[in-house]
């Protein structure tokens, strides 16, 4: 069973932001990224922290940043040029989103004309997350935002059995605690928290600053929480890959902006209901779904294809398992072995 509405804060003890905070202080980490205030850097850093591993993330927001410095450079810039950076990073429609909403945000006057943080929300791509982060951390309002790491530490610290996928339960929790819970530096120092001593495995509870009133450390069971629902297996679903090619060219589609990799370049996809009786050329893990693909090769181009030399592919922003389907044909041009037989698993 989860808990009520106002369950988590029936069982605060009082002190326990104070300890944090304290712990924070001497314990926490200094993130770049933390340092500011401005709303537009918040929201581009937020967005990027859910594409890459933290480590990397700094390079790329600096990229992004220096490409885009403000709201209004984002929102007059070509989406290519958008996607250019993005190459790499997967997930092409959060790009696609966040140029929009920065279009869309920018026509209304900007960070300045929003009027709550409902209105944020309502942007392309900006969830309840990403809302709350630009919200808090840019200091226009009080608000906890709850990604998984919050999400582990909190079920633990409340004993909360409410599976780990609601994570608008998670998050309606948080929103009814105190406004004292719900300053950036007590979500900064939950995040440190989370990365540093309440880790999935063997927290490390002898260090915590909430020791004293974890619930789930006074149940002895720390690592039950957070609640797993069993997880559905991903759907796998079935593409040809219409294929012309020659030792010169191969002939590619600029995909739609919107959908499956939009706005990239692939050979044209066509979805099939059933698997072909051959091994597939291409199986590639996205979000919601397993995709399994096999070239087509076809007497001509397709419709809707350009040929692109194989010198010049560098210059195309492609998804990531297209790029590796075709460094392994370019290396079978040049004389390797023939990958029109060998198996890609990208
Ligand atoms: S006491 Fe242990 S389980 Fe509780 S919040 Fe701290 S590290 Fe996590």
């Amino acid at each position: 069973m989860g808990s009520g509405a106002s369950e988590w804060s029936s069982k605060l003890s009082g002190n326990e932001v104070e300890l944090l905070l304290s712990w924070y202080a001497s314990q926490g980490r200094q993130l770049p990224w933390r340092e500011t205030n401005d709303p537009y850097r918040i929201w581009v850093t937020e967005t990027l922290l859910q594409q890459t591993r933290i480590r990397q993330a700094e390079a790329r927001i600096h990229r992004f940043l220096e490409r885009f410095p403000t709201l209004q450079a984002l929102a007059e810039s070509l989406v290519e040029a958008v996607l250019q950076i993005w190459q790499g990073l997967g997930y092409y429609q959060r790009a696609h989103n966040l140029h929009r909403a920065a279009q869309q945000l920018y026509q209304r006057g900007g960070f300045a004309a929003l009027k709550g943080l409902a209105d944020l929300g309502r942007l392309p791509g900006v969830g309840p997350y990403t809302a709350r982060a630009i919200w808090s951390f840019s200091g226009r309002g009080a608000a906890l935002p709850i990604d998984g790491n919050l999400v582990r530490v909190l079920s633990r610290y409340f004993a909360d059995e409410t599976p780990a996928n609601q994570r608008s339960r998670f998050q309606a929790q948080a929103d009814a605690l105190p406004l004292y819970w719900q300053r950036r530096e007590v979500a900064f120092a939950l995040m440190d928290l989370a990365q540093l001593v309440c880790t999935p495995k063997r927290p490390r509870c002898l260090l915590c600053p909430l020791q004293q009133s974890c619930n789930a450390l006074q149940l002895g069971a720390p690592e039950r929480f957070p609640i797993r629902s069993p997880k559905s297996p991903k759907p796998t679903r079935y593409f040809q890959l219409l294929w012309y090619a020659n030792a010169e060219a191969v002939w590619l589609e600029q995909r739609p902006s919107r959908g499956l990799w939009g706005g990239l370049w692939s050979p044209p996809l066509q979805e099939i209901a059933e698997p072909r009786p051959q091994p597939p050329d291409l199986q590639h893990e996205l979000t919601h779904f397993r995709l399994v693909g096999y070239l087509i090769p076809t007497s001509e181009p397709p419709l809707a294809t350009f040929p692109i030399r194989w010198e010049e592919l560098s210059q195309y922003q492609l998804p990531a398992p297209i790029r590796q389907l075709l460094t392994h044909k370019a290396e079978g041009r040049r004389g390797l072995p023939s990958p029109e037989h060998r198996h890609i698993n990208p």
